[in-house]
C-alpha cells in the first residue's frame, strides 16, 4: 500500500532539492505533480482540491522564502499537511468510567469486522482489559462460528444465541451481552454487527437500533481500504445512517493505490483508529497519522520500529547482551539468540521498509531475503555448544563437518565465522566509544 505514492511523492520532493530560492512557478510545478501523484492513489477529489491548496498557500508564504533550506520547508509543509488529513493527533480508544465499555463494530460485508473483532479483543487483553465478543452478524451463514474461532484464537469469551433458543434476533442478543459481560466480568464488550455487500435500509436500520439499544462507547466504522473511491461513498452512507465515532482501515498490506485510506477521515470528518495490514491476529495497531504520514513520503517509521523492537527484545536479555558485546565477549549463541529476537519481529524487509530512506533501497532490500538468515541460522544451529561459545576453537575439520551437517558449503561457514569476528570486534570498539557496559576488551 502507497508505495506507488510514496515513489512519486519522494522524486517529486527530490527535484526540489539543490534550488536556493523557489519562484511561485517553482512551488505551481510542484503542486501541480503532487496533485497528480495523488489523484493517481485514487484520493478522492476534494481531499486533494484542499490539500493542493494548502500547500500551496503556505508554500507560497514567509516560512519558505525566508527558510534557509526552501526545499526541506516545502517537504515540512507537506508532511504537516498530510498528518492533518489523516487526523492529526493519534486518537486513543474512549472507554467507558463504569465499565463495561461498549465497541460496536460496523461496516460492509467482508470489510473484515469478525476479524478485527479478534484482533481488538487480543489488543485489548494487551492492554489489561477483559473483552467480551458478542456476535450480532445472525444473517451470514458461519459469522457466529467464524466469530467462536477468533474469540478462541484471541483467547477470549464469546457471547452468541444458542441455536434454537429464541434469542435470533441481533438487537436482543446485544442487550443482553451487557448484561453477561457484567456476569462474566468482562470490562469490555465488542458487538460484531451484520454487513451486506451494498449499503442497505434494512442494514442499516438494524445497525443503528443496536446502537440505540447498547448505547455504544466508540462504533467504529470499519473499511476495506481496498475498495478506492467507493470507501468514501460507503462512509458517508454509514455516518447518515448509523454514525460512528471512528474508522479502522483494513487491508491495508494489499497492493492497491490506498487513496481511500488519506480520503476517509477528511470527508467523513471522524479520526481514524485503527489499521489491519493482514489477516492474523497481530497483523493490527494504533494509527498514528504522523507516523503514517512518514511512510508515506518515505521518511521511514523508526517509532514503529522501536515499539516492535521493545516488544519483541526482553529487556534482561539484551542488557546482558549488550555487556558481552561491550566487553568483546559475544559468542555465537549470543548472536543466534539476537538474530532470532530480531526474526520475532516479523519479515526482515519489512522492518527494513520502516527505515528512514527505504524507498530508495527498494532494490537492495528486495535482496534481504530471510532466506539468508535461515541458512545463518542453521550454520550455527549446527555446531556444538563448545563451539558457539568458543568460535576460535572452529578449525578446519570442524568447518567441514558444521557444513555437512548443516547443508551448506564449507566457504559459508568460513564466512559467518569471519564476519562474526570482525563484527564483535568492531561491536566492542563502538561500545567502548559510546561508554556503555565499561571500557571494551577487544579479543581477536
Ligand atoms: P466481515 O464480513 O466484515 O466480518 O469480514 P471478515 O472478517 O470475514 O473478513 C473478510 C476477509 O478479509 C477474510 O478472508 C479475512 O481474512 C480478510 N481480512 C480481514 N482483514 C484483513 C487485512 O487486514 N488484510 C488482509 N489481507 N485480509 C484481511
Amino acid at each position: 500500500m502507497f508505495d506507488t505514492l510514496s515513489d512519486r511523492l519522494t522524486s517529486v520532493l527530490q527535484n526540489l532539492r539543490g534550488k536556493g530560492r523557489l519562484s511561485d512557478a517553482d512551488i505551481d510545478a510542484t503542486a501541480r505533480e503532487i496533485r497528480i501523484a495523488l489523484l493517481e492513489a485514487d484520493v478522492a477529489l476534494p481531499v486533494v482540491r484542499t490539500f493542493i491548496a494548502k500547500v500551496k498557500e503556505r508554500a507560497k508564504g514567509s516560512e519558505v522564502s525566508q527558510a534557509l533550506n526552501p526545499a526541506q520547508q516545502v517537504v515540512k509543509i507537506v508532511n504537516e499537511e498530510l498528518v492533518e488529513i489523516l487526523g492529526g493527533e493519534t486518537r486513543r480508544l474512549n472507554l467507558a468510567k463504569n465499565p463495561p465499555s461498549v465497541i460496536m463494530l460496523a461496516g460492509l460485508q467482508g470489510s473484515g469486522k469478525t476479524t478485527l473483532a479478534g484482533k481488538l479483543a487480543r489488543w485489548l487483553v494487551g492492554q489489561g482489559h477483559r473483552p467480551l465478543l458478542v456476535a450480532c452478524d445472525l444473517q451470514r451463514p458461519n459469522a457466529v462460528t467464524q466469530l467462536q474461532v477468533v474469540g478462541e484464537r484471541a483467547g477470549v469469551a464469546v457471547y452468541a444465541p444458542e441455536p434454537g433458543n429464541g434469542v435470533g434476533d441481533p438487537v436482543d442478543v446485544a442487550r443482553r451481552s451487557i448484561d453477561e459481560a457484567k456476569h462474566g466480568q468482562n470490562d469490555v464488550v465488542v458487538v460484531d454487527t451484520a454487513g451486506r455487500l451494498g449499503v442497505d435500509e434494512e442494514m442499516m436500520r438494524q445497525a443503528a437500533d443496536i446502537r440505540e439499544a447498547v448505547q455504544p462507547d466508540e462504533v467504529l466504522f470499519v473499511v476495506d481500504a481496498m475498495i478506492g473511491q467507493d470507501a468514501v461513498t460507503t462512509a458517508e452512507a454509514f455516518r447518515d445512517g448509523v454514525g460512528f465515532t471512528g474508522v479502522v482501515l483494513t487491508k491495508l498490506d494489499g497492493d492497491a493505490r490506498g487513496g481511500a485510506a488519506l480520503s476517509v477521515r477528511e470527508v467523513t470528518g471522524q479520526p481514524i483508529l485503527f489499521a489491519s495490514n493482514g489477516e492474523k491476529l497481530e497483523d493490527f495497531d494504533t494509527f498514528h497519522p504522523d507516523r503514517m504520514a512518514s511512510r508515506i513520503l518515505g521518511m521511514g517509521d523508526v517509532l514503529t520500529l522501536i515499539e516492535q523492537a521493545e516488544q519483541a527484545f526482553d529487556q534482561e536479555q539484551a542488557e546482558a547482551a549488550a555487556a558481552k558485546v561491550a566487553s568483546g565477549e559475544l559468542t555465537l549463541e549470543d548472536f543466534l539468540e539476537q538474530m532470532l529476537a530480531v526474526r520475532k519481529m516479523g519479515p526482515i524487509g519489512n522492518l527494513l521498509g520502516m527505515l528512514p530512506g527505504a524507498g530508495q533501497m527498494k532494490d537492495a532490500l528486495a535482496q534481504v531475503d530471510d532466506k539468508q538468515l535461515d541458512k545463518l541460522q542453521a550454520i550455527i544451529r549446527g555446531m556444538t555448544p563448545a563451539e558457539r561459545d568458543n568460535p576460535k576453537m572452529i578449525n578446519a575439520s570442524r568447518r567441514l563437518r558444521i557444513a555437512k551437517g548443516s547443508g551448506v558449503q564449507v566457504r559459508d561457514v568460513n564466512e559467518l565465522v569471519n564476519r562474526f569476528f570482525e563484527a564483535r570486534k568492531m561491536m566492542a570498539q563502538m561500545a567502548g566509544r559510546f561508554g556503555f557496559g565499561g571500557p571494551g576488551r577487544v579479543s581477536k
